[in-house]
């Protein structure tokens, strides 16, 4: 066993580490980890953690689930990859089968990847082409939203919307049209949301007329803007956005891959609202956080725009090396398996509504601006005036002095900015999420200095 000052030593020397300002990581103790077990993580001195943000919003039934680890297992010693370019494999097709019945009315196809930004460019892509190979060459451009985050990849970059992420990238990318988020907390339009009447979705209507001709597809994180600070859309606007879409024949993208497999209370997020889009993607919780898997999942009419013969060239000329993995759809299987057999979004209702119940406390904390949720997403946006809105200057690091605060206390959770993110395992039992969400509490008091006030 090599011991923690070694590996803290490597990790500092090695690891270049993702959405991290490194010069900051060098001055810290690192946390590093060894194992899970249950809603907990372990780090190599043995203290837990609850897993607070589900390791990054991808764990469902928690670590060291004997059925998903026996899956992998059982996969291993069968075959661990083979391609999926021209020829198939048994978990992937199963898994297909599974995805299709599960997944909103009217999706028939699955194209596998292994990331979510790459899911989306694949959306992106088949939209485009679909367009092309139809003989309406204008179409070139996409609907997005302000705020919007679709990954890390160039074309997901082009339809993401955060500054802070993607300005400095603005010459390498594809334009396209952006529509204002739903942000109402501090609402673009400067509206009030109880008197707004939805506006914002009068200007994503705008920007439709306007564009329509020259668009492939409208683009969303359904019901929530993850990244951005989980920024939860006002009811009814998911669907009024793509009432609006259909309205105007634009292709519809749901990028389900944060709120996909059960995150916000209901399997897709597109269900709460009755939304049925041309696309999904699902990344994160289709492995229930055991192995790297995504899928773009289209309608019979995209993937029959596809059709031809060879020397047509209407070939989707796009995959990946691992695209349909063994071992990663074996897991995916036994993961959708187990929210059957354990009725797990059934099990769900009673904790999201706990939550919910806990979340108020916060409210009254003096530096805490607003709490969001949906299902099991939340976010609580600390500010420096709450009268004023005011944010925390950025060298006040409040999110990270939030989330050290919270280590001290034996939770591992990560912020967004100055949002204090809980997103736990949807398995999590009641005891332990009062436990986070207490542990939260106090960390928020003891780092904006509100502790006993
Ligand atoms: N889309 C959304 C909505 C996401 O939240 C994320 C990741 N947080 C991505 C895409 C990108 O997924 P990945 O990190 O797996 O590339």
């Amino acid at each position: 066993m090599i011991d923690k000052e070694t590996l803290t030593e490597w990790d500092k020397k090695f690891i270049w580490h993702p959405f991290t300002q490194m010069k900051d990581y060098m001055d810290m103790e690192p946390l590093i980890i060894e194992r899970g077990e249950g809603c907990y993580l372990v780090d190599v001195e043995g203290r837990r953690y609850i897993d607070g943000v589900s390791s990054l919003w991808v764990l469902v039934h928690g670590h060291g689930k004997k059925e998903l680890v026996e899956a992998v297992q059982r996969q291993a010693e069968s075959i661990c990859h083979s391609t999926l370019l021209g020829i198939s494999n048994v978990p992937a097709i199963r898994l297909a089968k599974a995805l299709i019945d599960f997944a909103p009315k009217g999706l028939s196809k699955v194209f596998y990847s292994d990331n979510g930004s790459t899911s989306v460019e694949i959306a992106l892509k088949m939209a485009y082409q679909y367009w092309q190979q139809k003989g309406e060459k204008k179409r070139r451009r996409f609907i997005s939203f302000a705020n919007a985050y679709h990954g890390d990849t160039i074309g997901a970059v082009s339809v993401g919307g955060i500054d802070l992420f993607h300005k400095v990238y603005r010459p390498l990318l594809f334009r396209n049209r952006k529509s204002p988020s739903p942000y109402c907390y501090r609402c673009p339009l400067k509206l009030d949301k109880d008197t707004c009447g939805t506006a914002c979705v009068g200007e994503f209507e705008k920007v439709v007329r306007k564009h329509k001709d020259e668009t492939c597809a409208v683009i969303i994180e359904p019901l929530v803007q993850g990244a951005a600070g989980i920024i939860v859309q006002p009811e009814g606007f998911l669907s009024s956005i793509w009432k609006i879409a259909r309205e105007n024949g634009l292709l519809f993208i749901a990028d389900e891959v944060a709120t996909g497999f059960g995150r916000t209370g209901t399997m897709f997020a597109c269900e709460k609202e009755n939304v049925k889009p041309d696309f999904i993607c699902v990344a994160k919780g289709i492995t229930g956080g055991y192995l790297p898997l995504a899928a773009t999942i289209t309608t019979d009419e995209v993937f029959n725009g596809f059709l031809g013969r060879f020397e047509d060239f209407k070939t989707f000329f796009h995959g990946h090396t691992y695209t349909g993995n063994p071992l990663a759809c074996s897991v995916a299987i036994a993961n959708l398996d187990l929210f059957r057999k354990e009725r797990t979004l059934e099990n769900l209702q009673g904790k999201i509504s706990l939550l919910t119940g806990e979340l108020e406390k916060f409210r009254e904390l003096p530096h805490v601006g607003e709490v969001r949720q949906a299902g099991f997403m939340t976010g609580i946006e600390l500010v420096k005036s709450k009268k004023t809105k005011r944010p925390y200057p950025p060298d006040e690091k409040i999110g990270q002095k939030v989330i050290m605060e919270a280590r001290k206390r034996g939770i591992a959770i990560r912020p967004l900015g100055d949002v204090i993110v809980l997103m736990p395992p949807l398995a999590i039992d009641e005891e332990t999420l009062r436990e986070l969400v207490k542990v939260t509490h106090e960390s928020i008091a003891v780092a904006t200095g509100s502790a006993n006030k």
